[in-house]
C-alpha cells in the first residue's frame, strides 16, 4: 500500500512517497496532473516489484514527455536498486539524494545515510565513515562502489 502526501511549493509539487509499491499501485490516481516541476521523494519506499517498476516508468514517462521538469530526492536503497538495474528507471530525471548503506564495524548493525549526489561525485565515492548510532562505532560504507553508484560514474 502506498501513501502519497503533496505539497504545493511554489512552482514546484512535491510528492513524499510512502510504501511499497506493487501491483495496486495508480500513479494516476496518487499524484495525477503535475505542475512544470515535480519532485518525488522516496525515502519511504521500503520495496518496488516489477510491475510496480512498470506503473513507474509508465507514469513517469508520460509525466517527462509533458516536458515537467523530474527530480528524485532522498532516493531509499531499494529506488537507488533500481535506477541502477533499469536504465531509464527515471525518465530523464534528475537523481539529487540518496540514501546509502552503512554497516557498524562495531555491534554490525545496519545503517543508512544519506547524500547528495553532488558530494557524492565530489567525495569521488569515497564516503566518509557514520558515526553508529548504537554503539557509537565506526560505520563504514557497506556495498561496493563501482555497484551501487553505477548509476553516477557513467
Ligand atoms: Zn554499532
Amino acid at each position: 500500500m502506498l501513501n502519497v502526501t503533496k505539497e504545493q511549493n511554489g512552482a514546484v509539487l512535491v510528492v513524499k512517497l510512502n510504501g511499497s509499491i506493487e501491483e495496486s499501485v495508480d500513479f494516476n490516481q496518487l499524484i495525477g496532473e503535475t505542475p512544470k516541476e515535480l519532485h518525488v521523494n522516496c525515502r519511504g519506499v521500503p520495496r518496488i516489484n516489477s510491475v510496480g517498476v512498470k506503473s513507474w516508468i509508465r507514469y513517469f514517462q508520460a509525466v517527462a514527455a509533458k516536458g515537467v521538469t523530474l527530480k528524485f530526492v532522498e532516493c531509499s536503497t531499494a529506488i537507488v536498486e533500481q535506477i541502477n538495474l533499469i536504465s531509464n528507471f527515471t525518465c530523464g530525471g534528475e537523481v539529487v539524494s540518496i540514501f546509502v548503506p552503512f554497516m557498524c564495524e562495531g555491534c554490525k548493525s545496519e545503517l543508512i545515510g544519506m547524500f547528495q549526489v553532488s558530494a557524492l561525485k565530489q567525495l569521488k565515492f569515497e564516503l566518509p565513515t557514520l558515526k553508529c548510532s548504537k554503539c557509537g562505532g565506526q560505520a563504514v560504507f557497506d556495498d561496493i562502489p563501482e555497484e551501487y553508484f553505477n548509476f553516477l560514474m557513467n
